[in-house]
């Protein structure tokens, strides 16, 4: 099985698309009706993909083997971080950005190796606007009662105008690692903008996902002029249009490297309640 994957069907696409219609009527879906049950027939977008492990991340695993190449072939949005932590990893609609420790925005070349990622190929099941969002949490609270489900995974594409935006980046590392993101999270370098336009792309996972994956909301941010980007950490922000498309299969796809088969899963890391 190349690159020990494994992929997890977490429910039936058939049984989701029904009962829920109800719900999801205030939300001008545009769901369309789903009728593959297996995985070989099931479209592409339907599938979260995954590459490493929050849990190994966190742990020092900071070396991957997937390529920026491929990792476009596994999604058109994505979220992560590049090899030896070199820059926070964002994709909006199929382009690749490379947020580096000093604020530098890049578009890497496809042979850039990529440490930890979330994937999908986006396919919006519905959308709602809010006018107003003071902060993080205000979203996170509107977007939870906008939602059909909890329990499901969600990607997100999330655009306006932003009053104000704090991204985190990631200082690149050399081994032997020293730290792992306990450390390293805290610590990160900061950056800061106001009054400009961008998107937020990322993900929700329920609860139950545990170490495997960020729990709750993860979010990265690309401004239009693709000049600022990076982690979501606070915003102030307008006329947003939220777009979610709602996921029920996961896959992971584990490192073949030296850094995880040795890894000790030691240290544990998780960001506030989302
Ligand atoms: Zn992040």
């Amino acid at each position: 099985m190349k690159n020990g994957s494994i992929l997890l069907s977490l429910g039936c696409l058939l049984f989701l698309s029904c009962g829920e219609k109800a719900k999801n009527e205030k939300l001008e879906t545009d769901e369309k009706i789903k009728s593959v049950s297996t995985i070989e027939n099931t479209k592409k977008s339907d599938v979260f993909y995954h590459y490493s492990i929050w849990w190994a991340f966190v742990n020092k695993v900071f070396e991957g083997d997937i390529t920026a190449g491929e990792l476009k072939t596994k999604g058109d949005i994505a979220l992560g971080s590049y090899n030896l932590l070199d820059g926070e990893l964002i994709m909006l609609d199929g382009k690749l950005y490379q947020a580096k420790e000093n604020g530098e925005v890049l578009e890497p070349n496809d042979s850039l190796k990529v440490v930890y990622a979330n994937a999908a190929f986006f396919d919006k099941d519905g959308s709602f606007n809010i006018y107003k969002v003071e902060n993080y949490e205000t979203l996170r609270d509107t977007i939870n009662k906008q939602l059909p489900s909890k329990n499901f995974f969600y990607a997100f594409k999330i655009k306006g105008n932003f009053k104000y935006m704090k991204c985190g980046g990631l200082h690149k590392q050399t081994p032997p690692f020293e730290e792992g993101l306990d450390v390293l999270i805290p610590n990160r370098p900061i950056f800061e903008r106001e009054n400009f336009s961008g998107t937020m792309v990322g993900f929700y996972c329920p609860e139950f996902i545990g170490n495997i994956n960020v729990a709750g909301f993860h979010l990265h941010f690309v401004s239009d002029d693709e000049t600022f980007a990076g982690h979501v950490m606070e915003f102030e922000a307008e006329n947003l249009t939220v777009e979610f498309d709602k996921i029920n299969q996961y896959q992971f796809v584990l490192p073949e490297t030296k850094g995880y088969e040795n890894v000790g899963f030691d240290k544990e890391f998780q960001y506030k309640k989302k």
